[in-house]
């Protein structure tokens, strides 16, 4: 039969940041959680996206210096990074915690895509995805392929242009 590729996803972001809902609407309907339980830890969850590849996604909590997180920076071969565009706040610190995954030595020569959700767009104080891009330099990554998709996780928009382009990219 025909192999179906499987696909290491890696959803990162700071807390709070929407990525428990963005990885629950992207699981299939049967499989989504009633409620949502913030991520401490992290969290492994399998998705089909519309072209039926199965998605383990693996959700990374705040400890990151464990020998966890470096085996899964190792197997990742995709990153979505969400951003909550509606905390200027803390767009700085989302900034630092992109550059340290740039960084990370596992990280550094991989020519891995990377998915960027600007979430929370329904909200009247977000910012404009470009102004979320300009924040975090995003076109400074010039070693990896990058897209930046504002989306409402909690109406699920947007989610699936994203998708879209992280399945084009992988293919
Ligand atoms: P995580 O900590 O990154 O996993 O974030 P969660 O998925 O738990 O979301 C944090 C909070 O933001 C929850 O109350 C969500 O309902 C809310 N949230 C997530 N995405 C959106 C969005 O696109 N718009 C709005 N208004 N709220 C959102």
């Amino acid at each position: 039969g025909i192999k179906k590729k499987e696909v290491n996803v890696l959803c990162l972001g700071l807390d709070n940041s929407g990525k428990t809902t963005i990885i629950n609407k992207l699981k299939p309907s049967n499989a989504r959680a009633q409620d949502i339980v913030p991520t401490i830890g992290f969290s492994v969850e399998k998705f089909r996206t519309s072209r039926s590849s199965v998605v383990p996604v693996y959700q990374l909590g705040p400890n990151r210096c464990n020998k966890l997180f470096q085996k899964y920076i190792v197997e990742g071969q995709a990153i979505i990074f969400v951003i909550d565009s509606s905390d200027k706040l803390r767009m700085v610190v989302a900034k630092e915690e992109l550059d340290t995954l740039l960084n990370h030595p596992d990280m550094k020569h991989k020519r891995i895509p990377i998915l960027f959700f600007a979430n929370k767009m329904d909200l009247k104080e977000a910012l404009s995805s470009v102004k979320v891009s300009q924040l975090l330099r995003l076109e400074n990554i010039k070693d990896k392929p990058w897209h930046i998709c504002p989306s409402d996780a909690l109406k699920g928009e947007g989610l699936q242009e994203g998708v879209d382009w992280l399945q084009a990219v992988l293919e």
